[in-house]
């Protein structure tokens, strides 16, 4: 079935991991003479990081000499909308990482220029993308304090997200510092319950006041956790081939999903960073159906979670849920 055609909704993705392998490698022959392999070794089909930190060093062998060049920023921009729209996703939350600006000597005003100018051109497609600022935790208080109250003001700035390694960082360390985001009414994120257990998501939702969490795979390990997320209606932006490639689950087979589904909790289906983990939304959606016996009626409601807490006037709500419809309707007559 044709699942690229799908009106979809991404709300986990990484602008600096997102890049298609054919552009990423022209890029890094261009700007710094590397040659990237045929089938570069994160892609082997059964590759598996050894750690968070290898998973995060693939960024800074490879994005920092990209993104140094005076054109980079822009080349992956343009080249993230584009995948956006080729694979019909209609809205899309991405995150784009401002501790990554001094490490690559990138003057701030110009980049979020640049991500305007992305999602002009997105919407002009049909695609609405918001932009999320991602902070590491790793960096520490005051890095992300500074950076809150930079961008707090910038309207292409729709919400803030909380990534990196957990352990040591619990979300909770940094409730002052993004409290004036609630206060701003813009989005608060936070991954949560990916690389330590349970109590970092009822950290994250209890005491920060996160209304959407990273991962959250660690939830299943805690009922109290699961019923939390059911009674604040928490979104979990599930990313299964992202969780394991980094080993955050066993083996796909054993990924939440469905089990955090069926106890209540509302989740989504997303990306994460589809280039470094080999895996783009559509192609997970293919992967839910295929190994996990995902049906169509799946995939929408989960297109549908998505959309209920999506950046988006109700009656651009309403076109994408109206166009759903209908791609569903038309996907019956295909015999799937
Ligand atoms: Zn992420």
């Amino acid at each position: 079935m044709n699942l690229t055609s799908m009106p979809k909704v991404e709300l986990h993705l990484h602008l600096e991991g997102s890049a298609r392998l054919s552009t990423f490698r022209e890029a890094l022959h261009r700007h710094a003479g590397m040659d990237l392999p045929e089938t570069p070794q994160w892609l082997e089909p059964d590759f598996r990081f050894g750690s968070f930190e290898e998973f995060r060093q693939l960024f800074r062998d490879y994005l920092t000499p990209w993104l140094s060049a005076p054109t980079g920023y822009g080349e992956l921009i343009q080249d993230v909308v584009d995948l956006l729209i080729s694979q019909n996703i209609r809205y899309a939350e991405v995150n784009f990482c401002p501790n990554v600006f001094k490490r690559v000597d990138a003057h701030p005003p110009d980049v979020l220029d640049l991500l305007h100018e992305g999602a002009s051109r997105a919407a002009w497609e049909g695609t609405v993308v918001k932009w999320i600022a991602g902070l590491n935790r790793e960096e520490g208080l005051e890095e992300t304090a500074g950076w809150i109250k930079k961008l707090l003001p910038e309207s292409i700035v729709a919400g803030f997200d909380l990534h990196g390694n957990e352990p040591g960082w619990s979300s909770a360390m940094f409730t002052e510092a993004l409290a004036p985001v609630l206060d701003a009414g813009k989005k608060l994120k936070i991954h949560a319950g990916e690389t330590v257990g349970p109590e970092s998501i009822r950290a994250a939702v209890e005491v920060v006041g996160a209304t959407q969490i990273g991962h959250g795979v660690t939830a299943v390990e805690d009922p109290a956790v699961v019923d939390l997320l059911r009674e604040r209606g928490t979104v979990v932006e599930m990313c299964p081939t992202s969780n394991e490639r980094l080993r955050n689950v066993p083996s796909y087979a054993d990924h939440p999903i469905l089990e955090l589904e069926s106890r209540g909790v509302t989740v989504t289906v997303n990306s994460d960073d589809s280039l470094f983990v080999g895996s783009t939304l559509t192609d997970e959606m293919c992967r839910l159906r295929v190994e996990r016996g995902a049906m169509v009626d799946d995939l929408i409601r989960w297109t549908r979670n998505g959309l209920e807490v999506a950046i988006l006037e109700e009656a651009e709500r309403e076109n994408i849920l109206s166009d759903l419809q209908q791609w569903k309707d038309e996907a019956r007559t295909w015999r799937i």
